[in-house]
């Protein structure tokens, strides 16, 4: 823990190099921590290795070094942090708010339960205690609370009752792989993230994460969620998508580019100012007020 009072971080998943999408969320995220006079940190999300691409996260950290960024401290790589996330699963199950799960993909999505938004809840099969001769594959936690409610920065009020949504949600996969839930949680309590500025494709998974941060008794911190970035067509921006990796001959255009969609409104001349010019303009006037307020909007 840093004691400051405001801890921010970008926590890109290496799973390709740095597109424009993720740019606004790292620059969004590195000027409101320096507006508030607070530190900025890195976490490379290499916790779901099948996922992780072999290079990706030296790409990362090389594209935000050529656009300008600084961070405090050492890089936290989640792929070093097992311990913790088991130590925090052992929290949950000795109190028992987790539980080994049976069911393969094929039982829940045979269950009946349908999510409001068409997926598919966890029936809860396994909750009080494995079927006969059948083994554990994975662990829950279990989602009986009351609907979350909180407030985002920039979304405004926000709520969630991860009963009906998601149901009790996997801590630990069957391949034995932690899950994003849980490790985001206990890495921004160990890192002492105090405020979350992010894309708001992450909004539908913040009520998962003050659930756990609740029952690990952890503090909650406060939540921004920017507008993603999509094609005009209104598609997701993403290297699932194959948006096109942030090019390092053009950080100025992409800087100004960001800012622009965060509704900062560079001046023109700084099109021939150099990357430090333009975060010299951009660290003054920041202002997250100016960002829109929408879950999603085309650049
Ligand atoms: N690693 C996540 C992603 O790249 C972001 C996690 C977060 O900001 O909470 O989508």
């Amino acid at each position: 823990m840093s004691g400051h009072a405001y801890v921010g971080r970008f926590a890109p998943s290496p799973t390709g190099p740095l597109h424009i999408g993720s740019l606004i969320a790292a620059l969004a995220s590195c000027l409101e921590a320096h507006h508030q006079s607070g530190q900025w940190l890195i976490r490379m999300e290499d916790v779901d290795a099948p996922r992780t691409v072999a290079g990706a996260a030296d790409t990362i950290l090389r594209q935000l070094d050529d656009y300008g960024f600084t961070w405090e401290g050492p890089v936290l790589w989640q792929s070093r942090r097992l311990d913790a996330y088991r130590a925090a699963l052992d929290q949950l199950r000795e109190a028992g708010f987790a539980y080994p799960c049976a069911c393969s993909r094929r039982e829940i999505a045979d269950s009946a339960l349908l999510a409001p938004d068409g997926a598919h809840r966890y029936p809860g099969t396994c909750r009080n205690g494995l079927p006969a001769g059948r083994k554990a594959r994975a662990w829950r936690v279990k989602a009986d609370t009351s609907t979350l409610a909180w407030q985002d920065a920039l979304q405004g009020p926000q709520h969630e009752d991860i009963v009906e949504t998601v149901g009790d949600f996997v801590l630990l996969r069957a391949d034995g792989q932690f899950a994003y839930q849980l490790a985001v949680v206990v890495d921004d309590a160990a890192q002492g993230v105090t405020h979350i500025v992010r894309g708001a494709d992450l909004l539908d998974s913040t009520a998962r994460q003050i659930h756990l941060q609740r029952l690990l008794g952890y503090p909650q911190p406060a939540y921004a969620h920017l507008p993603v970035a999509t094609s005009t067509t209104g598609e997701k921006l993403s290297k699932q998508t194959l948006a096109a990796p942030l090019d390092a001959q053009s950080p100025v255009k992409d800087l100004l580019r960001a800012l622009t969609f965060l509704g900062q409104q560079p001046p023109a001349e700084l099109a021939s100012e150099s990357v430090t010019g333009v975060w010299q303009w951009a660290r003054s006037n920041w202002r997250l007020a100016a960002v829109p307020r929408m879950r999603q909007q085309a650049i």
